[in-house]
């Protein structure tokens, strides 16, 4: 399957301060990720907020 360039969103991670990726779980229906130092889990909704938003802040 060729690499989905969409699948992931791009995410500023408020607690640390650090910019980082999550990517779409394997059903497809969330962002999942965690921050790179702190390692706080995040999962946002696809489809949340609207269409194109492609960053979004962890507060
Ligand atoms: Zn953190």
């Amino acid at each position: 399957m060729p690499e989905d360039k969409k699948a992931f969103l791009g995410i500023m991670f408020e607690c640390c301060r650090v910019y980082s990726r999550i990517y779409k779980n394997k059903e497809g229906t969330h962002y999942v990720g965690s921050c790179p130092r702190c390692g706080r889990r995040l999962k946002v909704r696809i489809g949340e907020g609207g269409s194109g938003n492609r960053f979004f802040r962890a507060r």
